[in-house]
Parts: structure tokens; C-alpha cells; sequence
């Protein structure tokens, strides 16, 4: 087989930046095409009358040690000066009716204030924390699916050493299943547990290994934020000699006898490829550009039958004095709330500014509400309905931080709302679905990189795998590269 040389890129988001660098570290000439004037994807963030408003960063797995760290520091994601900021909170919640919760991102520390709170259910809590600190010996693979030596599983069986029985036990659990099993009786802690990770049929192994990394300050958040970390990899993809073509909206793949020659725009020019990587979103390439016999079966069960993440409405709020929060996020939990046409069952007020002077100017703060809405609830909205829609929940907020913060309102300069609507007019994502998939107790493997009848053609980021986020996207423009290389017996390089 011949190297392909020329690989066309659908989509600037990290996966498709990470698919571009690693081209380009192994001798292939990418070209990226992304229908957006700029890179980046969900992982942006935008500048409204000096405030910064952060779309996605909130932590990133990998910040410290294991394979995703190795492929943060390949592409420029964390260099020497890159700050790595782990709060000592992981989230507070409010609730109207049981108080305070605060989950710590120190196990230990934690562990002693959950034993303070529900005394009775020590054992419990010492087990569910035992268990999320063993997590961290679950390391990602390096090498792509079906590119794995048995030499590689039993390294990994090694490295996890008593996690295995954890991981058998529990992969096929829920959250719920998880504070059943381990016996906890404490009615206000299981409240909290529920009202955090009990609702939506939520991985068990998800819980434990989200606090499990945080608690092995391995999942930081890095200071300057999304826009920045977008930067930094476009930079080394442009440095590398990669090319970008922006405005540029794919609309129809080139197929001839089952091989993806090149892509389509909808401004009607044609790129041609050796190999085409699809970066861009998953439900568009398959269930409306490409003819159905493409179409492998499983694909078309998931995403008929998997469950999604529900899509979030973010409102930046700039304020021009300093708001002091003792945290830099807080939950608050509500019952028989509507904010716009959503009925909500709580709402996060993250402080930008408490960690980081790139959101606001000094002596002024940038806060973030955040609340999920349905798909549903946006679909259809259009023209002056979503213009009334965003007015009601402009309201509805100045209401909400005037209550928490008294006095506040004569003080905000800027309140920007970025709807679901506002997600797929940027990035295209399926229903709004940030991170694609929910990992449930029956939705954890992923999906494969390939259809089975179309040659030349890979797809990579988060529709591929439940749970999404920025990791495993970056790491499958990783994979695509190493097999491109693979089949031809050459050497994958990643410096
Ligand atoms: C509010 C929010 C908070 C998040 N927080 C975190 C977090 O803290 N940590 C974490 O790990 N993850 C987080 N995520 C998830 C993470 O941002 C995504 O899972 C990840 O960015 C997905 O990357 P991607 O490259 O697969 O897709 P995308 O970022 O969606 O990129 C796809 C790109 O393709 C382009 N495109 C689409 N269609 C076309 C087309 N037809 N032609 C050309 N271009 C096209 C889009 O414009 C876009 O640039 C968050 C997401 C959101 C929305």
C-alpha cells in the first residue's frame, strides 16, 4: 500500500487539530477545513466588552501524569508555562432544603467531612473513596484498537492491580446501583449523591474515576483556558506547515467505487484527498451526507438508542466591581424553577475571575450561570420567539444573582446568552449535545473508527466514544495518524 499524502481534515475542533498535528509530525500535508471563521470546536471561548466567557474548560484529564498527559505535551496543550490550577473544590451545592454539600477534590479530605456529616455511613464512604482512589491506576491505552499486543493488556491488567475487581464489578453499574451496593443510609448524603449523579442513569465508573483523577491532581484546569488551548495547537499545527481553510462547510463526501476521494463545500469547491478524516459531527456524516448502505448497523443503533447529554444554556455575566465567592462553583439546586421556558432543577455560578485574570479586567468579575435545557425546548425556536426567549432568561437571571449577590445588578456591564441554538450554529453538534454521548451502565465501549465499506475515510472525536470530552477526542486524532502509518510499516512519530 502506498502512503497517502495529502489528508483532508472536515472540522477545526481538537480532534481534528490533533488529527492535523500528528499528520504533520509524520510527513503527511494536512488541510483543515472548518465551516467556522476560527479553530477550536466547543473548546472556545469569546470576548465581550473586556470580559472573557469561557464556553468549555473546566478540567482536563491528563494534566499531570498517564498516556493523556503525554498527548497534552505533543501537541502543545501543556508546556512549561502552561499553569495548571486544581481547586480544592470540586463543586459546592446548595440546596433549599438539606443545606450545603461540598464535594472536595482531596479524597482524604473529603472523606473526613462526609464520615463528619453522616457519621453512621463511615464504612460506606471509606469504600466508595478507597475505590475512587485506586481509579487512578486505570490508564488509557496508547495504541489504537486493534493495533493493542497481549503484551500491552496484561501491562495494563499489571498497572491496575487491585482496580480489576473494582472494574468487573462496577462496569456494568450505575451511580445509583453503586450507593445501593455500598449500603449508605444517611438520608441527606444519599439526597446529595442522587441529586448529583443519580438522575440519569450515570456510569458508576464515570463517578468513581472523575474524583478519582482530581484527587490525583490529574485533572486540572489550565490557566488562560479554552481559547488559549485552541491557540496553542493551531500555532503548532500552522508552525508544523499544516493549512487551514476556514468558512469552509463540507456538504457532500466524494465517493467513487466505495473510496472517499475528497469532500464537497457548500460554497460548491472541491478538495481532494489521499485519506479524508471526518473531525466534524457525527450525526450530520451519517445520517445526512452519506448514502445508507454506508451506514454500519451499529452506528445506526447508537444513535438511535443511546442516551445524550443534555445540551446547557450559558449566560456570562460581566460585573464591574470584585465578587469574592468561596468557591469558583456552585450548584444550586431548585425545585418548581423556570428560567426562560425551561423548568430547572438547579443552576451553576462558576467565578471565572476567582482563578484566573484572563476573564476580567482587574477590579471586575466574570461569572458564569449555567443551567441545562432540553433540545426540545429549542428546536423549533425561531425569529422572535428565540429573540423573546433569550429576553426572558436575561431576566430571569438579573433576578437569580440579584438574590445571591444583593446590589449586584447596577453593576453588570455585559450579559451574553449562548443557547443550544447557539452551539449548532457554531460547531454543528447534534442536538446540542456537548461531549455526544452519556456514558450510562450499558453505553461505555465506543465506536469504531471506520465504516466498514468506505475506504479512505476515518472518523475521529467525541461521537466515538460515551462520555466525550476533550481527552479521548484529542486522542483519536492520535490513533488515526498511528494507523495511517501503521498500514504502511512505518514509524509513528510524535515529537
Ligand atoms: C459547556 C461545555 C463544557 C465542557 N467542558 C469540558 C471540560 O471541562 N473538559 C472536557 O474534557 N470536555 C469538556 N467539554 C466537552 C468538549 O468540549 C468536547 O467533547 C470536545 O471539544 C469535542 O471535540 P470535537 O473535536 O470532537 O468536536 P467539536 O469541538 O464539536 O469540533 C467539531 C468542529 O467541526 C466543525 N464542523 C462541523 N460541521 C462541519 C462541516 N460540515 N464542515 C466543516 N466543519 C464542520 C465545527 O465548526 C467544529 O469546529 C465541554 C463541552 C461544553 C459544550
Amino acid at each position: 500500500m502506498q502512503t497517502p499524502k495529502e489528508i483532508i481534515i472536515v472540522g477545526g475542533g481538537i480532534a481534528g487539530l490533533s488529527a492535523g498535528i500528528y499528520a504533520q509530525l509524520n510527513g503527511f500535508n494536512a488541510t483543515i477545513l472548518e465551516m467556522h471563521d476560527k479553530p477550536g470546536g466547543q473548546l472556545t471561548a469569546w470576548d465581550r466588552e473586556g470580559y472573557r466567557f469561557d464556553y468549555c474548560l473546566h478540567w482536563l484529564v491528563g494534566t499531570d501524569h498517564g498516556t493523556y498527559h503525554d498527548i497534552w505535551k505533543e501537541l502543545d496543550v501543556i508546556t512549561d508555562e502552561v499553569e495548571v490550577i486544581n481547586h480544592r473544590i470540586f463543586v459546592k451545592l446548595v440546596d433549599p432544603k438539606w443545606g450545603e454539600f461540598i464535594i472536595y477534590n482531596d479524597l482524604d479530605e473529603w472523606e473526613e467531612y462526609l464520615v463528619k456529616l453522616a457519621p453512621s455511613d463511615k464504612r460506606a464512604i471509606h469504600k466508595m473513596c478507597q475505590m475512587m482512589r485506586k481509579s487512578d491506576r486505570l490508564d488509557q491505552f496508547e495504541d489504537p484498537p486493534g493495533m493493542r499486543s497481549l503484551f500491552d493488556y496484561f501491562k495494563s491488567f499489571v498497572r491496575m492491580g487491585s482496580f480489576f475487581p473494582i472494574l468487573i464489578w462496577y462496569g456494568q453499574k450505575n451511580c445509583n446501583e453503586l450507593f445501593d451496593s455500598l449500603g449508605f443510609e444517611d438520608e441527606r448524603l444519599l439526597h446529595f449523591l442522587h441529586q448529583l449523579f443519580g438522575g440519569q442513569d450515570f456510569s458508576a465508573l464515570g463517578f468513581l474515576m472523575m474524583l478519582g483523577w482530581a484527587h490525583a491532581k490529574n485533572a486540572g484546569y489550565l490557566k488562560g483556558g479554552s481559547l488559549e488551548m485552541t491557540k496553542r495547537m493551531a500555532n503548532k499545527f500552522k508552525a508544523l506547515g499544516g493549512k487551514f481553510a476556514f468558512e469552509k462547510k463540507v456538504n457532500k463526501l466524494l465517493i467513487h467505487n466505495d473510496q472517499v476521494t475528497g469532500v464537497q463545500l457548500e460554497d460548491h469547491g472541491i478538495y481532494y484527498g489521499d485519506h479524508i478524516i471526518w473531525a466534524a459531527d457525527g450525526h450530520y456524516l451519517l445520517f445526512d451526507l452519506l448514502p445508507d448502505e454506508f451506514v454500519d448497523a451499529e452506528f445506526k443503533e447508537a444513535y438511535q438508542t443511546w442516551p445524550l447529554f443534555t445540551p446547557v444554556v450559558m449566560v456570562g455575566i460581566g460585573v464591574n466591581k470584585e465578587i469574592n465567592t468561596d468557591t469558583h462553583n456552585t450548584t444550586y439546586l431548585a425545585e418548581g424553577l423556570t428560567i426562560g421556558s425551561t423548568s430547572v432543577s438547579g443552576y451553576s455560578i462558576m467565578n471565572r475571575s476567582s482563578y484566573d485574570p484572563i476573564f476580567s479586567p482587574k477590579g471586575k468579575t466574570a461569572l458564569q450561570l449555567q443551567f441545562e435545557s432540553p433540545w426540545s425546548v429549542w428546536e423549533n425556536l425561531k425569529g422572535e420567539a428565540y429573540v423573546q426567549e433569550k429576553q426572558q432568561i436575561e431576566k430571569d437571571i438579573r433576578a437569580i444573582v440579584e438574590k445571591h449577590f444583593p446590589g449586584i445588578t447596577e453593576h453588570i456591564e455585559v450579559i451574553d446568552i449562548a443557547t443550544p441554538q447557539t452551539t449548532v450554529r457554531y460547531t454543528g453538534v447534534w442536538k446540542g449535545a456537548y461531549e455526544g454521548f452519556m456514558p450510562n451502565k450499558d453505553v461505555l465501549n465506543g465506536l469504531p473508527m471506520e465504516l466498514s465499506k468506505l475506504k479512505n475515510f476515518s472518523m475521529v472525536g467525541q461521537w466515538l466514544f460515551p462520555g466525550g470530552g476533550l481527552p479521548p477526542s484529542a486522542q483519536s486524532g492520535k490513533w488515526v495518524i498511528h494507523k495511517l502509518k501503521h498500514e504502511t510499516h512505518e514509524k509513528f512519530q510524535t515529537t
